[in-house]
């Protein structure tokens, strides 16, 4: 079943404000850290999970140790983002697991006031293109809005994590329009 929808007026095609609108696809360690860095420099990022709850792909190794210590998998933005509403990181030289840096450290990400709100979890992107062209279209293609189309995961069905995660920077100066597609 297709249900086109927008899912909020940030969607809204060509608005105000909708310049810095930045789509990340992915709430994994890199598209947390995308969003705390765009958040810093004074954009608005959407982020899409297709999982039900952040870093779906470390959840899926959750016992498994890190091969790299904590300095070099908490982004400084979001180091700062966390720091700020006292969060502490935790000793730097240690090796977490998986489901340490989910627990200390993407978890809280998540729910901080400044990301929460730009979360769209069990969406699961299933395209990206131009508003109003196809693929062999390209005269005017720069200035047509982006628009996202997502599938909606249904609670009960679960998900398969990607094997690999995959970060789509979009400048929305043309604006943004979502699309969802209830799964
Ligand atoms: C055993 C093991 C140990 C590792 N140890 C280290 C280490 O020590 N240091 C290190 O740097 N790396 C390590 N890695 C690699 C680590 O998994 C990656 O560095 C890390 O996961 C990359 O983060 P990411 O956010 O890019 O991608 P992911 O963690 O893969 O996150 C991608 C996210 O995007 C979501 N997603 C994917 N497709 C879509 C879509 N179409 N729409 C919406 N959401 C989508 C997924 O559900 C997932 O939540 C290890 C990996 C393994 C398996």
């Amino acid at each position: 079943m297709k249900n086109e929808s927008t899912l909020s007026p940030a969607f809204s095609p060509r608005g105000e404000g909708e310049a810095r609108t930045v789509a990340v696809i992915g709430a994994g360690p890199i598209g947390l850290a995308a969003a705390a860095n765009l958040l810093e420099r004074g954009y608005v990022p959407i982020v899409f999970e297709a999982g039900a709850s952040v870093a779906a792909n470390f959840e899926s190794f959750r016992q498994v140790q890190l091969f790299s210590p904590w300095r070099y998998n908490v982004d400084p933005a979001a180091r700062r983002l966390l720091e700020a509403s006292g969060w502490t990181m935790p000793n730097e030289d240690e090796l977490p697991t998986a489901g340490a840096m989910i627990d200390r450290y993407l978890a809280p990400l998540a729910s901080h006031p400044s990301i929460a709100p730009t979360l769209r979890l069990s969406h699961r992107v299933t395209s990206i293109s131009r508003e109003g062209f196809d693929k062999v279209k390209s005269k005017g293609r720069e200035a047509a809005a982006f628009v996202i189309r997502a599938t909606v995961i249904p609670a009960k069905a679960g998900i398969q994590p990607e094997p690999r995660g995959r970060i789509a920077w979009i400048p929305a100066f043309a604006g943004m329009t979502l699309c969802s597609e209830a799964g």
